[in-house]
């Protein structure tokens, strides 16, 4: 994502006639520049930093009326608290189950098993609700010769 991505999120507010409060703005511009997916006592802390006077209260509050704007999405990682991203870049995630990896993976990796759900059973699945689990390469290549028990911390529990 390049750095335009900040000002097209504050447009995408302006055309829907929403006001621009400072909780918004700061909490969009930690997300627009996050490295990895926060969750929302993560973004609280965050927006803390440079702007100590928002409430976490308002913040968990703005969280939710982005949400509903379209504007964010939360998404589960594993077993942690929801983690969130911004929902103009739909994507998979993809979550080393050992290492605690996150790939970001294209949205349609599952566009065949999406459309075999709606065909034979009128389902229509949202796959990048939920991370998909496993191994990474890594993982997967120093497995063969770890010993049973020497498994590195997950980064998140
Ligand atoms: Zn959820
Ligand atoms: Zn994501
Ligand atoms: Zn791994």
């Amino acid at each position: 994502m390049g750095k335009e991505r900040l000002p097209e999120l504050l447009d995408a507010l302006r055309r829907r006639g929403e006001r621009l409060t400072t909780a918004r703005h700061a909490l969009l511009s930690v997300m627009a520049h996050a490295d990895e997916h926060l969750s929302a006592d993560q973004l609280s802390v965050e927006v803390a930093r440079t702007n100590p006077a928002i409430h976490r209260a308002t913040i968990y509050r703005t969280l939710e009326t982005l949400r509903r704007l379209g504007i964010v999405e939360h998404t589960h990682l594993g077993h942690g608290p929801a983690v969130y991203h911004l929902a103009d870049d739909v994507h998979q995630h993809l979550v080393c189950e050992e290492c605690g990896w996150v790939v970001e993976a294209p949205a349609d990796l599952f566009a065949g098993v999406e459309e075999t759900l709606e065909r034979d059973f009128g389902f229509d699945m949202r796959a990048n609700h939920f991370a998909i689990v496993g191994r990474c390469r890594r993982c997967a290549e120093e497995g063969t010769e770890r010993v049973a028990g020497d498994r590195r911390t997950p980064t998140q529990a």
